[in-house]
């Protein structure tokens, strides 16, 4: 294929890099610019809340390529570059410093932003968010003169960092205003063990908590107030309530956006020239019965793959099975499936001994399942949710059955 525009990448992270490089590796011979705000090469976001917070890795560890692999690929880097428009009648982009770029194919890959708290004092250089490299720098700066941490949110991110922050002997309390950790995601078994676990690490975890003010004092947060009127004092506060997608330049543009950027199982927005991807992107999904957004770096590898395949004329949908890890301590959880709705769980081992399965079931079907210290499961469990196997809940209780002997012949 030969154009003289060629494709054009909005968004140098996990999703943008990896469609560039699946463009090249998928035949693509045009063009390929990746265009993105931040500075840095396109690194991986999750070692910033796990080994590069706690100083076991490098910065340049975090690149997902060398640059020279972009070179002898001839992806032509755009760094410390926002786009700011897209004008689809003329087919260019407006950058942020006056120039245009024109595509003939254009990829979304913007990602999100850290959830800001809604309250006066979250932008205080004390109140800190975790998305970027530089975020870390921040981060690291205020921890290394701060004795109390506050975390507000207690969802992986905030999760993670509490567990490094603790490795550092702060003294840290989460703070989470459902009525359990993890809510959202996982079962209350699961959420019940992670606060046991941060407990036993000498975290203070408050569920059913609500901020309701920050208290500042010389432009610095020195304490947070929570519903009830309780005053906490802390030196450092870390917001981990979520993230918003980046969808404006597309909304701008008139492309059907919701909860990120609407795209069909090709990863096509309502422009058929234009995709999206990664956290941004908004999907269509078989296996799960409806639309959804999904914040991982397998759902931006994967679906990097279903973009550069659509763009090369080999379209293949995307239905994915969605998973994820987290790492704290030295526990790895690994899970597969959306929980959504399930009626029954299954735990297979004993939390106690910190290695063992959660299995979420649904009508008799296993949706999803999470595994804490059991790789070897997670392959087979994660086959076994896409297969939507029915499980009988006695033979995924008990550990001398392999799960194996559970997949459809
Ligand atoms: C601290 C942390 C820990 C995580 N841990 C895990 C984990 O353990 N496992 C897991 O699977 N996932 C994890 N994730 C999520 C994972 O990192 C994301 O799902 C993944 O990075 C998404 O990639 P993306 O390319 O869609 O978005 P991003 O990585 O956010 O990249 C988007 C890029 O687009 C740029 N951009 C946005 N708008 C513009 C514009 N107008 N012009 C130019 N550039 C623009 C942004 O600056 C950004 O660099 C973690 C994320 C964070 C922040």
């Amino acid at each position: 294929m030969n154009t003289t525009q060629g494709a054009v990448i909005v968004g140098a992270g996990q999703a943008g890099s990896e469609v560039a490089s699946a463009l090249r590796q998928q035949g693509y011979e045009g063009r390929i610019v990746l265009v993105g705000t931040e500075a840095h090469l396109p690194y991986r976001r999750p070692p910033l809340s796990k080994a590069y917070l706690a100083g076991q890795a490098t910065t340049d560890s975090l690149h997902i390529k060398p640059r020279a692999t972009y070179e002898k690929a001839a992806i032509e880097l755009k760094l410390g570059c926002q786009v700011t428009a897209i004008d689809r009648a003329a087919r260019r982009l407006a950058l942020a410093d006056g120039q245009f770029l024109g595509y003939d194919k254009l990829v979304l890959a913007t990602g999100g932003e850290a959830r800001r708290l809604p309250l006066p004092g979250a932008s205080a250089p004390n109140v800190l968010y975790l998305r970027t490299l530089d975020d870390v720098a921040a981060i690291r700066a205020e921890f290394g003169r701060a004795r109390t941490l506050i975390v507000i949110g207690g969802g992986y991110i905030g999760l993670e960092v509490a567990a490094v922050a603790r490795g550092q002997g702060l003294d840290v309390t989460v703070v989470e205003a459902a009525q359990r950790v993890l809510g959202r995601v996982a079962a209350p078994q699961m959420s019940a063990f992670y606060e046991e676990v941060h407990r036993e690490a000498g975290v203070t975890v408050r569920t059913g908590c609500t901020v309701e003010a920050l208290e500042q004092r010389d432009g610095r947060v020195v304490a947070i107030r929570v519903a009830g009127g309780e005053r906490i004092e802390a030196d450092v506060v870390l917001v981990g309530i979520g993230l918003v997608p980046n969808v404006q330049i597309a909304k701008d543009a008139g492309l059907d956006v919701g909860d990120g950027i609407l795209v069909d199982e090709h990863a096509a927005t309502s422009d058929p020239d234009i995709y999206a991807v990664g956290d941004c992107a908004n999907h269509p999904n078989d296996l799960l019965g409806r639309r959804l957004r999904l914040e991982s770096v397998p759902n931006a590898t994967e679906q990097a793959r279903t973009v550069a395949a659509s763009i090369c004329g080999k379209p293949q949908p995307y239905h994915p099975v969605p998973w994820f890890w987290s790492d704290q301590y030295e526990l790895k959880l690994q899970m597969a499936g959306i929980s959504d709705g399930f009626d029954n769980v299954v735990l297979r081992g004993n939390p106690a001994d910190r290695h063992f399965c959660a299995f979420y079931l649904r009508d008799g079907v296993l949706i999803a399942a999470d595994a804490v210290n059991r790789a070897p499961d997670f392959m087979f469990a994660r086959r076994l949710v896409a297969a939507r196997v029915r499980a009988p809940a006695a033979t995924l209780a008990d550990p001398s059955i392999p799960l194996k002997a559970l997949l459809p012949q």
